[in-house]
């Protein structure tokens, strides 16, 4: 088969599975995965279009840019493997390598040589296969984190081996490149056009096949997070609180570890609300979610359980450690909130020491009730019960 009957056949694969994509995943489910990946399609496609115009009078902008294209088209792709573990990339750096590849292939003759910037893009698509290789890697592992759907690990896996093939096909392809040239025996015969668009085909449909499963699976694990946390605070939701914090009373009472429970109620919010609006109090609460996240360690079990009030389920040594930690939350919050007023809002807060064979209800009342005191004592401060 000649180059253009494949690459013509190549662009209109990308095509067909950029609209089936587009609208069969990113459109329903909405997940940064499949959006990353109808991206990856759409870069690719054009990179391909671009080498089309090979032999024309076009070669001489369209080569450097095909190269630009196909390097975005590989960190789209990487975006789409990191969408599972990271958090996105800013855009301005993803256009820093494209706009390397595109000048290098300026700067050569790509009016005359169709490898013009060859080697600089080629050791660029090796790095950016390497980086989704890793990512992916990542991804596979096991500690995903404690509260995330599982995510199908064999899936990802079977994309990390199709990664891991290709970055090392263009590491190969970059060696061979410049040790032995575009124009030798074996770099024509195994890794010229022919061989790597093939190559490339079979991926695509392979990883289109895959990551429409992938997608499912981020929009089921963002249904969840919305159903386990509170939008505003990061908070667990009342029912999650609670039924968390039900499941951890056997464990304590089985390693007979210290578990201090906590009411916080905000202080004097009504007037938060009424003299600064009701979105500086939104501020509040959130600064008080980030706060009692970071105070209070990771093991914490943290709700909002009403609208300014709080349930803490945190292991402690004693009494003065748990005060300790509840006072840090405390300065983090005075920090973190402040109000365009000078004003600094406070929280009164109900401390009990968990006893793990008594009912949970019995002891947020319990703490609710020394909550009610610490109100009543003239409030930013903690009482014990
Ligand atoms: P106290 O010190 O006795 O707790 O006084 P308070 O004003 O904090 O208590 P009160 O229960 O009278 O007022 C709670 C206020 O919290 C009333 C309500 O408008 C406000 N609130 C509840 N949920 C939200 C929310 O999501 N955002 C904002 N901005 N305010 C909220
Ligand atoms: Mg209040
Ligand atoms: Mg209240």
């Amino acid at each position: 088969m000649d180059i253009t009957t494949l690459r013509i056949a190549f662009t209109v694969v990308a095509c067909v599975l950029l609209v089936l994509f587009y609208f069969g995943a990113y459109r329903t489910t909405r997940a940064p995965f499949s959006g990353w990946w109808t991206l990856s399609l759409l870069f690719f496609g054009a990179a391909t279009i671009c080498y089309l115009a090979n032999g024309t009078g076009l070669e001489v902008i369209a080569n450097p840019l095909g190269n630009g294209f196909g390097v975005l088209g590989a960190e789209a792709a990487w975006c789409a493997a990191r969408s599972l573990t990271a958090p996105p990339i800013p855009w301005r750096r993803l256009t820093i390598a494209p706009v390397i590849a595109i000048v290098a292939g300026l700067l050569g003759d790509p009016a005359h040589d169709r490898w013009s910037g060859g080697a600089v893009f080629l050791a660029l698509m090796t790095g950016v296969l390497a980086a989704t290789t890793w990512s992916l890697h990542r991804a596979a592992a096991p500690e995903l984190g404690p509260r995330r759907l599982p995510t199908p690990i064999i899936l990802v896996r079977a994309l990390g081996t199709i990664s891991a093939i290709l970055t090392v096909f263009y590491g190969t392809r970059t060696v061979v490149f410049v040790v032995a040239g575009p124009h030798s025996t074996v770099f024509e015969r195994w890794f010229d056009t022919a061989p790597t668009t093939l190559l490339l085909l079979v991926q695509l449909v392979v990883v289109s096949f895959s990551m429409s499963s992938l997608s499912t699976v981020q929009q089921l694990d963002d249904l969840h997070q919305r159903a386990v946390y509170d939008r505003l605070t990061g908070l667990m939701r009342p029912e999650e609180f609670r039924d968390q914090a039900a499941d951890m009373l056997p464990q304590m009472a089985h390693s007979g570890e210290v578990v201090m429970l906590a009411m916080a109620d905000l202080d004097h919010f009504k007037r938060i609300n009424d003299d600064l609006g009701h979105a500086v109090g939104d501020e509040v609460l959130r600064a008080f979610g980030w706060s009692a996240r970071t105070a209070l360690g990771p093991r914490a079990l943290c709700g909002r359980l009403g609208g300014e009030e709080f349930g803490l389920l945190f292991p402690a040594a004693d009494f003065e450690h748990a005060e300790r930690l509840l006072d840090t939350m405390s300065v983090e919050l005075h920090l973190t909130a402040a109000l365009p007023d000078g004003r600094i809002p406070t929280v009164s807060i109900g401390l009990v020491q968990v006893d793990p064979r008594a009912p949970l209800n019995t002891q947020l009342q319990r703490a609710d009730r020394a909550l009610y005191e610490a109100k009543a004592q003239g409030r930013d401060r903690i009482v014990r019960a």
